[in-house]
């Protein structure tokens, strides 16, 4: 039985729960602040429950789901990209996994950048396909060079996090340029975090048939946990990737409908957006003045940084005082870093509190 092992090994933790947490700490489960997974906490609750009452308010669950219709029509307006070169997905996870799925047969090569998010490389594992990771320069730019000269004649994909998770930081456009006209197999450019950014390459699957742009509902958009993730690139493209879904109506008619009410809420989602970044300027000059600890560049709604002592203490420590942050370790040379997510200020206050004390 031993490929039940095997299998159990690439299971995705995500951590603790905040019940399990707020049980074993001995506290309520609503004063647990969760600052590991970089959903918005800035939406209020008042647009939360107007989004969703008004997505039911249109629903008809005696139907299937309309694929290929309203939402991929409103998401091509708001992207001003063609409706066709858009398939949705229950979150972005689900693309990832198809886009390897499609495109990868055992043995092929993707190549990603090191550090990145740990998704890639599970779902390039489960394939059976062979996953090289490079490394990103020290102050975690992208050496498109150093890309390019890993690429075999196996390898049929590449992966860019853009902004990247858990670094933080935008890679400079023309390093993403020089990749996709330098390789060419697919690219996937995840735009996860972009609406905390400058500006994204969507519109760039026009001229480049070989990019897949990766964008979500759950992090700007505040809908993490209704699963709601598309990718845009070439029509073409996205008909076959449409095709090699292993079901039909992978995505909800309530998840689709509670995506197309969000758009219509957009100016309240750039917002939190705009408050975001504010705060997380802010973070970063008071986690800065911390003696000691490293924080890093940010142009998403997380801050990562490292701390002068063992991060597995920090993380314990704040877990102890109802915090959750996201711990990594060592990254490239620097040791004990966590991530945390930025949130309204009195949370993180709350988290610095913490975080101090942990430190003493
Ligand atoms: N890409 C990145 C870079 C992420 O950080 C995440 C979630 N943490 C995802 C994709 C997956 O998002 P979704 O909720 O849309 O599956």
């Amino acid at each position: 039985m031993n490929w039940i092992k095997d299998r159990t090994l690439s299971e995705y933790k995500p951590g603790e729960t905040i019940a399990e947490l707020a049980e074993r700490i001995g506290v309520d489960p609503s004063s647990i602040l969760k600052l590991n997974a970089n959903e918005n906490l800035f939406l209020s609750k008042r647009l939360q429950r107007k989004v969703v009452s008004d997505a039911l308010s249109g629903l008809d669950p005696r139907l299937y789901p309309d694929e290929g219709e309203q939402l991929e029509k409103e998401l091509g307006a708001y992207l001003d990209v063609d409706p066709d070169s858009i398939i949705v997905g229950n979150g972005s996870d689900q693309l990832i996994e198809l886009i390897i799925y499609s495109t990868l047969q055992s043995g092929d090569e993707v190549i990603a950048i090191n550090p990145t998010f740990s998704m890639y490389r599970r779902a390039v594992k489960i394939r059976g396909a062979v996953y090289k990771a490079v490394d990103l320069n020290e102050d975690f730019s992208l050496d498109s060079g150093k890309m390019l000269e890993a690429v075999s004649d196996r390898t049929k994909l590449m992966i860019i996090c853009n902004p990247n998770n858990p670094t933080g930081n935008q890679f400079r456009e023309e390093s993403i340029s020089e990749l996709i006209n330098g390789f060419e197999g697919l690219i996937i450019l995840d735009e996860a975090y972009i609406e905390f950014a400058l500006s994204s390459m969507v519109r760039e699957t026009e001229k480049y048939p070989n990019l897949v742009v990766l964008k979500t509902f759950s992090k700007a958009f505040g809908l993490a946990g209704v699963r709601l993730g598309y990718a845009v690139t070439n029509p073409q493209l996205t008909s076959v990737l449409k095709s090699m879904y292993q079901m039909p109506y992978n995505v909800s008619q309530i998840s689709r409908q509670i995506g197309s009410q969000v758009l219509k809420n957009k100016l309240e989602i750039m917002d939190s957006v705009d408050e975001a970044v504010k705060i997380r300027e802010w973070l970063y000059t008071q986690l800065s003045r911390i003696p000691g600890v490293r924080v890093f560049d940010s142009d998403t709604n997380f801050i990562l940084f490292n701390t002068p002592v063992d991060a597995d203490k920090v993380y314990q420590k704040l877990l102890s005082k109802g915090i959750i942050i996201r711990k990594f370790g060592k990254i490239l040379d620097y040791d004990n870093c966590l991530r945390v997510t930025v949130a309204p200020l009195q949370f993180m206050e709350a988290f610095l509190k913490g975080l101090k004390e942990a430190l003493e």
